[in-house]
């Protein structure tokens, strides 16, 4: 069974290509499975909602399986923001380096140097034949800092530091960011979903 994965972010890709690389389906791009252009508005109030929303657009454009991961920072000392807004939070078409850039900002506007913050991610498949998202939801605890450190991963991984380990995502290697991150959580929790519903075509049999 082939599944689309629907994002056009990179970072996202690589991650979710490395999670999903021993699970027995064969996993391709929004960009390999059409030419059409994958737009689509984020303007849910959750990751839930967003996740669903990208997932049935990438069905409607390919008639494949979709999976789409919407995910974000909470910041605790800004009520939560970036959140949903994570992407555009600096501005509608923001880099990673001016979201950061932006984080930095707001932080050092309320005199602070550090908060309590999170990393949330939602998981929405849409199977070809089943009118029902599946959807799983997962957090990665930790606290962001002013200065970025670390050259890996994507996003806001520079100035996120990993609750239990001093270092940010950004220091981390891909497996270890692979083993406690919020995306992995969630697609962990989506396996046991698909495990526990068992009559999947492409799940291998249960051994008696
Ligand atoms: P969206 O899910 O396409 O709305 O974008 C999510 C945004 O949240 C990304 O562009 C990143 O800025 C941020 N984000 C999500 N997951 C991660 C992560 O694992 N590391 C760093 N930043 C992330």
């Amino acid at each position: 069974m082939k599944i689309v994965l629907a994002t056009t972010n990179r970072g996202k890709i690589t991650e979710l290509r490395e999670l999903l690389a021993s699970e027995p389906f064969e996993v391709v791009s929004i960009a390999d499975a059409t030419r059409e252009p994958f737009d689509v508005v984020e303007d849910g109030d959750t990751f839930a909602e967003n996740a669903i929303k990208k997932a049935r657009a990438a069905r409607a454009l390919t008639g494949l399986a979709a999976l789409a991961d919407d995910s974000g920072l909470e910041v605790d000392a800004l009520g939560g923001a970036p959140g949903v807004r994570s992407a555009r939070f600096a501005h509608e078409h923001a880099t990673d380096a001016e979201n950061i850039a932006a984080l930095a900002l707001a932080l050092r506007a309320k005199n602070l140097t550090t908060s309590p913050a999170r990393f949330r991610c939602a998981i929405a498949l849409v199977l070809p034949s089943e009118a029902e998202p599946i959807v799983t939801e997962a957090a990665c605890e930790g606290s962001v800092i002013l200065t970025p450190r670390g050259e890996n991963g994507f996003g806001y991984d520079p100035l996120f530091v990993v609750s239990g380990k001093n270092r940010t995502m950004a220091e981390l290697a891909s497996a270890e960011k692979n083993a406690v991150s919020h995306r992995a959580r969630a697609l962990a929790k989506m396996r046991d979903v698909l495990v526990a519903r068992a009559n999947l075509p492409y799940l291998p049999k249960k051994s008696k």
